[in-house]
């Protein structure tokens, strides 16, 4: 499982390899693992130097850690809007011929993750109105009218099924 200490080691790799003094200290930089990111595979807050990367992308692509870093410390070195633009198109540029001669690598840094972080797994929340007990159901029942609460056997309608992702509410 991905830890901050891997995230600082591959920090300090890719400023060895390719940042050098553009980037702050390894030291000066705070790391995070978010459960949070659910799109993103992680994102850079340049203005207080973190860098948080997604807990479900690295389950998912635990090899992708130092591209995705190095593109990460791109948005420390580059500061635009929209945030990839010239700028960061320059930068990437320069990186992926750097990781050719040194690492033998080619289109090293991409501006596209390799997907979602985490899927989206649409569920719905089912809530009773009389008695308020609440159920998930992966499917939308085709027989909603048909269906009655657990507890108290009213039949739930059309207004009391609210779509949630897992997690979210
Ligand atoms: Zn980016
Ligand atoms: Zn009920």
């Amino acid at each position: 499982m991905l830890t901050t200490k891997d995230m600082e080691n591959s920090y300090r790799r890719m400023r060895r390899l390719f940042f050098g003094y553009k980037v702050p200290r390894a030291s000066k930089v705070k790391f995070e693992i978010s459960k949070r990111l659910t799109a993103v595979a992680a994102y850079a807050y340049h203005w207080c130097s973190l860098i948080k990367f997604s807990y479900w992308y690295f389950e998912k692509y635990p090899d992708e850690l130092d591209r995705t870093m190095a593109h990460e410390m791109i948005h420390f070195c580059v500061r635009e809007k929209p945030i990839h633009g010239k700028g960061y198109a320059k930068e990437e540029k320069r990186i992926n011929k750097l990781a050719v001669k040194k690492l033998g690598i080619e289109n090293f840094c991409t501006r596209y993750s390799l997907g979602r972080a985490r899927e989206l797994r649409r569920e719905y929340l089912y809530e009773c109105p009389k008695c308020g007990c609440r159920r998930i159901k992966r499917t939308h029942s085709k027989l909603i009218k048909k269906l009655r609460c657990y507890n108290c056997w009213k039949t739930i309608g059309k207004a009391d099924i609210y779509m949630a992702y897992k997690g979210e509410w």
